[in-house]
């Protein structure tokens, strides 16, 4: 059997793996022509760092990423209301992440330059080809859609689901600050505004950097365009008077590397495949803030799906729609959960007696 992967990112890559262990010839197609250090880094969570055992990147990703033991939440004061001990969390860089990955594949498995253009179908439908916008073109026997949050693949399949603009924004940098992460000692500290939608979470990724984001309310504040000056005022305006270290944090990270992602909600789809094209990673549910849920959810589809494929006796549509039921309820569980984060952290003064779940990152 052969799947044709298209989407080079966590997805894509984990659900090759995936399928090879399992017999499949699969061949994935990345649009970016190379893997650059582009991108910040998130936290693995225990289903994520479960997916990665299972997957053999299990010791790569202990090697270069940090293990983050508690999540401490403060407010902008300083004051401490909760500590949670956190299992088999680990804070790494997406880059890192992405290599551990690729080393699992043999180098032929992978085909960069090669942008999804469309599919060719025969006449009951079903996908016999796709092709990319360089003219290449390959045969399979299952397509799948790694292609992220702005999947081309689902906006042609699921037309009238679009992602929707959220009011969070999120500025995200790594800095290159050694003596902040051996002072955070594996914790990560969320700095969250008492009253407004703005707060400051920094954790380590490895020994010499750590990762910080800013996450906030931009009905509120925003910042004018995006250059590297306008990111740092932006950040010094809003946090100068929080507690240290963030003020020695944004002193020393360079804002050429920031990244503000905007952030975006979209309903669960009411499924995952149209014949034997099927949707995995964030290009077939989007991760809310907060969540920490993309990349993990995304590991946990490439596992499962080919678990589902293994021995596979019954028809590819079948197959998928047992994919997405299996999916269902914990994707909706994370939306819901992100969703209520949202709120609380829009409007933090109407929680504030309330048991605080601990919010992460992206
Ligand atoms: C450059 C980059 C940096 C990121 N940095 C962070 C971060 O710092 N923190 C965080 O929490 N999340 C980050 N993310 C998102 C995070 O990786 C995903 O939410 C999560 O890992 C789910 O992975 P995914 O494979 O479904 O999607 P993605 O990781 O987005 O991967 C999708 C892949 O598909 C490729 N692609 C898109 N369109 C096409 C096309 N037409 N043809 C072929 N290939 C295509 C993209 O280039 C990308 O490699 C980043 C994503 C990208 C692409």
């Amino acid at each position: 059997m052969k799947a044709i992967i298209i989407g080079g990112g966590i997805a894509g890559l984990a659900t090759a793996i995936s399928l090879r262990k399992i017999g499949w010839d699969v061949v994935v197609n990345e649009r970016a022509t190379h893997y650059t250090e582009i991108g910040l880094g998130f936290i693995l969570l225990p289903n994520g760092v479960l997916a990665l055992d299972h997957l053999g990147a299990g010791t790569a990703i202990r090697k270069t990423g940090k293990y983050v033991k508690r999540a401490i939440l403060q407010n902008e004061f300083g004051e401490i209301y909760k500590k949670e001990t956190l299992n088999y969390s680990i804070a790494i860089q997406r880059y890192d992440c992405i290599k551990a990955l690729c080393d699992l594949l043999p180098e032929e498995s992978v085909c960069f330059g090669n942008d999804f253009s469309h599919f060719i179908y025969d006449d009951r439908g079903k996908a016999t080809a796709v092709v990319y916008k360089n003219g290449v073109q390959q045969e399979g026997d299952i397509f799948i859609a790694a292609d992220g949050a702005n999947s081309m693949i689902r906006r042609s399949l699921f037309p009238e689901y679009r992602l929707s603009q959220t009011t969070v924004k999120e500025l995200v940098c790594i800095a290159d600050l050694p003596e902040i992460s051996e002072l955070l000692k594996g914790d990560l500290i969320k700095t969250q505004s008492e009253s407004d939608g703005l707060s400051f979470g920094l954790l380590p990724c490895n020994d010499e950097q750590v990762i910080w984001y800013m996450q906030y309310d931009c009905t509120k504040w925003d910042m004018k365009d995006l250059s590297a000056k306008s990111k740092k005022d932006f950040a010094f305006s809003l946090l100068r008077k929080w507690p240290h270290p963030i003020d020695y944090v944004l002193n020393n990270t360079n804002f050429n590397k920031a990244f503000l992602w905007s952030t975006k909600d979209m309903d669960l789809l009411p499924a995952f495949h149209q014949k034997n094209i099927v949707l995995i990673g964030d290009a077939a549910h989007l991760a809310l803030p907060f969540t920490s849920q993309g990349t993990n959810s995304a590991l946990e589809d490439a596992i499962i799906l080919a678990n589902l494929l293994e021995g596979q006796k019954k028809d590819f549509g079948e197959v998928f729609t047992e994919f997405y039921y299996a999916r269902k309820d914990t994707l909706e569980h994370y939306l819901d959960f992100g969703r209520m984060l949202s709120d609380r952290f829009l409007q933090p003064h109407l929680f504030v007696d309330e048991e605080a779940p601990i919010p992460l990152a992206k």
